[in-house]
């Protein structure tokens, strides 16, 4: 049969992991297979058709600075954009946008479809070829054999998925998908740990049966914001609201009198939910206190009437779902289009994984996204970019790359991942890493294209974007530097008059951009010159203003990489360090490592728990 079966990588999937993993391969220039259930779901969103939000959007800016799709995709089918924080520091502030899901999945379809490289093939992947400890390809539903010694999985929810409705259920892979049952069985021969989670989505609403007039108007931000650093807001299609409405305590009353038929409360079901997108049964029984939930109404799509209610994810009975959806305000007549429901499914001990996300026992093959315990697109696709471009290494036959947690929040989550391991869902959050002042949101392009573009991510448009990015920066703030302001000429004058700071003697522009009153925009006002690239000019600002800060984590990331030969004395007591808790008290007297870096690796001992080792040695003397 004239039909290519040999290729240099195989994602099996085509989900968030699974489409910028094999974009990823493609684009690094190896010859790549995408095998998926079904074409048409390809870049699907499972749950609310939102991307970004509170550290997730520092991941999403993260894939597109390595030239990755979801933040392209995003600024062609998004709705809704809002920033989160904004009145707050620059390393918290996130980007969410609501999207339409279709157009979203129709950008993510026609960038995979025009991908040099990259063969699109829909069929079930049932089995893996493995060889001595090393995989060598994949059997599909009707037989077929795909060879590639590099293999990336991104099953998403679908190994061994359960659907829980409440007290019913029955396999499937999400709603409408077929489960992934094979392939599970198969997994689970293998040398690997597996375990169950959960997690879970509310019913869908027609619009037409909500009463919008009882609840209140969520706008988007003006100026609209944009996800890529390559995006344009004229880019967006039509811009739409949000609703916002409330639990109640009938509504509460409803769900407490049946938590004896919800499959998380009888026991039924096994796997662990998402703790920071809990259900609403969840929420109902942890803050028992409260009498009051937000829900917001989020459009699907400009094409569709369907909303989804965010807050109100449940698994409980559809009659008890019925009831409750009718006890909020607004919602009085509404119509179910989709039952909300619960899923069951295997995921991977992600400490079965190397920091490539090669798997530690098998050769070739790697794991990327829900399968290794996160909840979320952004997770996903970013691991998937991952994987998918260390498979693509693999292939090479060159070194992985395995970003650390000072790099970036990829390395963050992948080392939480692969040092920790996960009982629930993990979803990134800001306080999660220590750095959280360099790896910004809006510096992800400088801190990852040009690593992006050493390992063939980035394509020559991207990079000469992000060139001229980086020269406007240095020239302006070159110019900022060298462009003085003396007290008693019009310039001195103006800038006492606009921000109330006179003038006590000569400063540079650099200088005065620094103090707290003074804002790029304004200084440029009455000073003159500036530059027109918003992008430079906030990277400018924020540069300048938290100097002190940003280079005091720099500092102090190079004294942790310094002290990396360290040594420990053999006589050390870690149960005498103070702030030091107790399972690292425990795991460190078990390993008694013999330097620093070897303490940094042992799983769970943070790199905050190193900064309490550098300074009781330096108190050691
Ligand atoms: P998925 O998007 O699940 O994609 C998996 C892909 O693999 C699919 O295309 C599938 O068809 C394909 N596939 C599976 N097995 C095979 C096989 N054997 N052969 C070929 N193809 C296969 N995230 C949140 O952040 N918050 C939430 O509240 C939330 N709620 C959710 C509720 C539900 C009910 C579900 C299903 C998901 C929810 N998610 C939520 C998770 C979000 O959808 C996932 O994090 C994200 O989709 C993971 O992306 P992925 O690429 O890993 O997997």
């Amino acid at each position: 049969m004239d039909f290519p079966s040999r290729f240099d990588v195989i994602v099996i999937g085509g989900g968030h992991a699974g489409t910028e993993a094999a974009l990823a391969a493609a684009r690094m220039g190896v010859k790549t297979l995408l095998l998926s259930h079904n074409v048409d779901t390809l870049g699907h969103m499972s749950c609310n058709p939102a991307i970004g939000g509170i550290g997730k959007s520092h991941l999403v800016r993260e894939i597109d600075a390595l030239g990755g799709t979801m933040a392209t995709a995003t600024d062609l089918s998004g709705i809704q954009f809002r920033v989160l924080n904004a009145r707050k520091g620059p390393a918290v502030r996130a980007t969410r946008a609501q999207t339409d899901r279709a157009l979203y999945k129709a950008a993510i379809r026609s960038v995979l479809e025009n991908q040099p490289n990259l063969w699109i093939f829909q069929q079930s992947a049932d089995d893996l070829i493995v060889e001595q400890d090393q995989v060598r390809g994949v059997v599909t539903q009707m037989g077929l054999r795909f060879l590639a010694d590099s293999v990336v999985l991104t099953t998403g929810t679908f190994l061994g998925g359960l659907i829980h409705i409440g007290l019913q259920n029955y396999s499937g892979g999400r709603a409408g998908d077929p489960p992934s049952i094979a392939l599970a069985k198969r997994l689970r021969e293998l040398p690997l740990r597996i375990g169950r989670l959960k997690t879970g989505t509310p019913p869908r609403l027609d619009g037409r049966s909500i009463d919008f007039t009882q609840m209140t108007e969520q706008a988007g931000d003006t100026p609209v914001p944009v996800m890529s650093f390559l995006g344009k807001a004229e880019q967006h299609p039509q811009q739409v609201s949000c609703w916002i409405t409330h639990t109640n305590t009938r509504t509460h009353e409803i769900i407490a009198s049946n938590l004896d038929r919800s499959p998380m409360y009888s026991g039924v079901i096994e796997g662990i939910g998402p703790r920071y997108c809990p259900s609403i049964e969840d929420k109902i029984h942890r803050f028992a206190d409260k009498d009051s939930h937000q829900v917001f109404l989020e459009p699907e799509g400009l094409s569709t009437n369907e909303y989804y209610p965010n807050g109100i994810s449940t698994s409980l009975p559809f009659d008890v779902q019925l009831d409750l959806v009718r006890s909020i305000r607004g919602l009085e007549n509404c119509h179910i289009v989709r039952p909300g429901y619960a899923i069951e499914y295997d995921y991977l001990d992600p400490r079965d994984l190397k920091y490539s996300l090669e798997t530690k026992v098998i050769g070739g093959l790697f794991f990327a996204g829900q399968i290794n315990g996160t909840t979320g697109y952004e997770e996903a696709g970013i691991q998937g970019l991952l994987a998918g471009a260390n498979a693509a290494l693999r292939a090479q036959d060159k070194d992985a790359w395995c970003p650390r947690r000072d790099e970036a929040y990829l390395g963050v989550l992948i080392d939480d991942l692969i040092t920790l391991g996960t009982q629930e869902p993990y979803r990134m959050f800001t306080s999660r890493a220590e750095y959280r002042l360099i790896l910004r949101e809006d510096n992800a392009d400088l801190r990852l294209t040009e690593k992006g573009r050493e390992l063939g991510l980035v394509d020559d448009a991207r990079w000469a974007v992000f060139e001229a990015k980086r020269e406007g920066i240095a020239r302006e703030e070159q110019r900022l530097k060298s462009t003085w302001v003396r007290p008693g000429t019009p310039q001195g004058d103006a800038v006492a008059a606009r921000f109330g700071t006179p003038l006590t003697h000569e400063y540079n522009l650099l200088n005065l951009l620094a103090r707290p009153e003074i804002d790029y925009a304004g200084l440029i006002a009455v000073t003159g010159g500036g530059c027109e690239n918003a992008q430079v000019a906030e990277q400018v600002e924020i540069r300048t203003k938290y100097a002190g800060y940003i280079d005091r984590q720099q500092d102090e990331i190079a004294r942790l990489r310094a002290s990396e030969n360290t040594r420990l004395p053999a006589d050390i007591d870690y149960a005498t360090i103070s702030g030091l808790s107790k399972e690292i008290t425990h795991k460190l007297s078990l390993a008694r490592p013999e330097t620093l870096g070897q303490a940094s690796r042992i799983p769970g001992v943070t790199p905050a728990a190193i900064s309490l080792l550098l300074i009781h040695l330096k108190k050691r003397g």
